[in-house]
């Protein structure tokens, strides 16, 4: 079999020596799209494919569409065998097995991993795609080297996920790393899921607009409201940097992770690096902080490498 591999790679000129390792294929599970890499035994990208997740027609259609996307890539790079990591939003409960948390609801209570491993017909790991994304940074981006690597992500919603030693930690709950969901205040906004205040009711993009709107009475996109100089703009962003120094400090009392890595789309914005990162310090149980915080390297490709990644 690894001769086969090694002779298929060859001929696409995919590597140069074979070294005992395996091509990986990542899949990233998204509401809206389907993403899929391989992963050379370098770790390196040699293929790419994105396709509509179509997730109105239920939960047989994407396994169907994730299926057809590894036989596609399969089929395009010559590959007989690939080991296969999925990253989708939410986790697998422990004891059934069944996906919860995922916001492709009708996903929800489904057997994803046990679907798709009938449909592929091998052996899959599924993980949360923040843990995806803390995996890829610790290993292959801004993480590298560190021992214990908190990865955030940032954008429509708040997720993270811990990286020990190049090796995700999950919990007996699948909980580790959740931090979107720590209550930030008790009567804060309701949060989607059912406490109020959690950081990701402040920490995201539409969390920004609904504290702006709820001060001004003022409908203005989170980009707008972060990026302005404009003084209407000045109380919500420091809301939202106090916010996150609460929310980042609290989770280095906790975790005092080596490094913490910023992804998502609000990771883009240049005052968390200064003046959240200075609002973190202030807040630092016994005033010392030397923890980098940091934007992503990988970019909007962490979570399917992470994916990747997640094959042995
Ligand atoms: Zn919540």
């Amino acid at each position: 079999m690894l001769v086969q591999i090694k002779s298929h790679a060859q001929r696409l000129g995919v590597f140069q020596e074979f070294q005992g390792g395996h091509l990986k294929i990542g899949i990233d599970l998204g509401g809206t799209k389907i993403e899929g890499v391989v992963l050379d035994e370098r770790l390196r990208v040699t293929a790419r494919l994105r396709i509509p997740t179509e997730a109105q027609q239920g939960p047989e259609h994407i396994i169907s569409r994730i299926a057809g996307l590894v036989h596609e890539l399969k089929k395009s790079n010559g590959i007989e065998h690939a080991a296969i990591g999925v990253g989708t939003p939410g986790a697998l409960a422990k004891k059934t097995g069944l996906l919860k948390n995922s916001n492709t609801v009708c996903l929800n209570g489904y057997p994803l991993k046990d679907a798709l491993e009938v449909a592929l017909k091998q052996p899959i790991r599924v993980e949360n795609d923040a843990n995806c994304f803390a995996l890829a940074e610790s290993i292959l981006g801004a993480g590298r080297g560190y021992e214990c690597v908190f990865g955030v992500i940032m954008g429509t919603g708040c997720g993270g996920g811990i990286v020990l030693n190049q090796k995700i930690r999950s919990g007996p709950q699948s909980l580790a790393g959740e931090w979107g969901h720590m209550t930030l205040d008790p009567n804060g906004p309701l949060c989607y899921c059912g406490a109020r205040g959690c950081v990701e009711t402040f920490i995201s993009g539409s969390g920004i607009e609904k504290m702006h709107l709820a001060q001004t009475g003022v409908c203005v996109s989170s980009e707008k409201i972060l990026n302005s100089d404009a003084p209407e703009f000045s109380t919500t962003q420091q809301g939202f940097y106090q916010r996150f120094g609460s929310a980042v400090a609290n989770l280095i009392a906790v975790l005092d992770p080596d490094i913490i890595v910023l992804g998502g789309g609000l990771s883009n914005l240049p005052g968390l690096y200064d003046r959240g990162v200075a609002e973190v310090r202030s807040r630092i149980f016994g005033g010392e902080m030397t923890t980098p915080i940091v934007q992503h390297e990988l970019g909007d490709s962490a979570g399917v490498i992470g994916a990747a990644l997640l094959a042995p």
